[in-house]
């Protein structure tokens, strides 16, 4: 069976865990923390980056530094994780889902401009298979209302928009280490502060709402309780494994983009004989191939087609089922403007599988065996 993902793993990871263990620093923050943030700082370009134990954590931190609250409305797509919304409706603001482009399956800039009121707050992009949303466009909305954005670049490390690094672009940015993700620490996630002036309350709230890092800095001479906060802390156990998938980005991401080309050269013939749409990249956009996906006609034919990959040995998967359309996202949330993609769409994309390591042969296999889906 061609699994739909394997955890990326170099063959050196091992060795650093085994550091770390020997360095007898376990918590958060430790040596390879900080190798893993001073990694991203310099790659990304940012104010700031710090580790947390998931994107999802990473996205709470942003709720908190925006102040979010009861009364307050976030704009988001509906085609997206749940934590993207959980985050928000965790501090009791109002989950205003909008319609994606059904191009990218990224937030549509358009539907973000006509859902905004007086009480909206923020906007959180979602960079889908990291690929770019529509940056230009978003900032420009969020300027002229004063709104907050924030990119959920779970996805994301390694892509750029013009030139820029996901992640950088709005005042916030939130990575996933999750297995399933390009680099992982297991469970794991970053946050990306690009505005100077967030980060001595994000130091804080990371330290379960206390000047604890500015104690270890030398700069107080006890810590004490200042805000609220939590405990957004990744181990240095897995920092340790995530430092070396850092150290090896280049390859992984190289490795990946090939990965990404095969499945399309090779699928291009089906899409123009109009049997599946495939992945379309906009002209601004550096991608990580993060996700290859097509597009069936519709979810009957996704079905038919997913059964047929796993009956020859491919785990194909399908994605998002839209956040308001499920329970919880119909207590926090609502959808504003017409869901003209968002359902249609999401009902006909399929995820191949992709992962580092995955080689030819599987690619190939995959590949004949959806063409000979087509040709029955
Ligand atoms: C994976 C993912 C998350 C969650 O990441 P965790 O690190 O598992 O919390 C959030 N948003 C998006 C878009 C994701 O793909």
């Amino acid at each position: 069976m061609i699994p739909f993902n394997k955890p990326c793993t170099t063959g050196k990871e091992g060795a650093a865990v085994q550091e770390a263990i020997s360095n007898q620093v376990l918590k958060g923050n430790g040596p390879f923390g900080e190798k893993c943030t001073n990694w991203l700082e310099n790659r990304l370009g940012c104010a700031k980056a710090m580790l947390t134990p998931s994107c999802t954590a990473a996205l709470e931190m942003t709720a908190l530094l925006t102040n979010m609250g009861e009364g307050d409305e976030v704009i988001l797509p509906s085609y997206t994780f749940v934590s993207t919304a959980n985050a928000f409706a965790l501090r009791g603001a109002a989950i205003r889902f909008v319609d994606v482009d059904p191009a990218t399956m990224n937030i549509d800039p358009k539907q973000v401009a006509s859902a905004i009121t007086e009480r909206t707050k923020a906007i959180v992009v979602v960079h889908y298979a990291g690929v770019s949303c529509d940056m230009d466009a978003i900032m420009d909305i969020a300027n002229k209302h004063h709104l907050w954005v924030i990119e959920d670049a779970a996805q994301g490390l390694m892509s750029t928009y013009k030139g820029k690094p996901l992640g950088t672009i709005g005042h916030f940015g939130t990575i996933s280490f999750h297995e399933t993700k390009n680099y992982t620490s297991g469970e794991g996630g970053a946050l990306i502060i690009n505005d100077p002036d967030a980060i001595d309350r994000a130091e804080i709230l990371q330290e379960k709402g206390t000047n604890r890092s500015q104690f270890i800095k030398g700069m107080v001479d006890k810590y004490t309780w200042r805000d609220i906060g939590s405990s957004y802390l990744l181990s240095d156990i897995n920092a340790a494994y995530l430092s070396v998938q850092l150290t090896y980005a280049d390859v992984i991401n190289r490795q990946r983009l090939d990965v990404w080309e095969q499945y399309n050269e090779s699928l291009k013939p089906l899409m123009a004989a109009g049997k599946v749409m495939l992945p379309y990249v906009p002209e601004n956009c550096e991608h990580n191939a993060h996700m290859y996906y097509v597009k069936t006609k519709d979810d009957t034919e996704r079905t038919a087609l997913i059964d047929y990959l796993k009956e020859n040995d491919v785990m194909a998967v399908t994605h998002y089922v839209p956040l308001h359309s499920a329970h919880a996202g119909r207590i926090y949330g609502k959808f504003i403007g017409d869901d003209v993609f968002t359902t249609i769409e999401s009902e006909k994309l399929v995820r191949l599988p992709i992962y580092f390591g995955i080689g030819e042969e599987a690619i190939e296999h995959v590949v004949k065996h959806l063409y000979k889906f087509y040709e029955a």
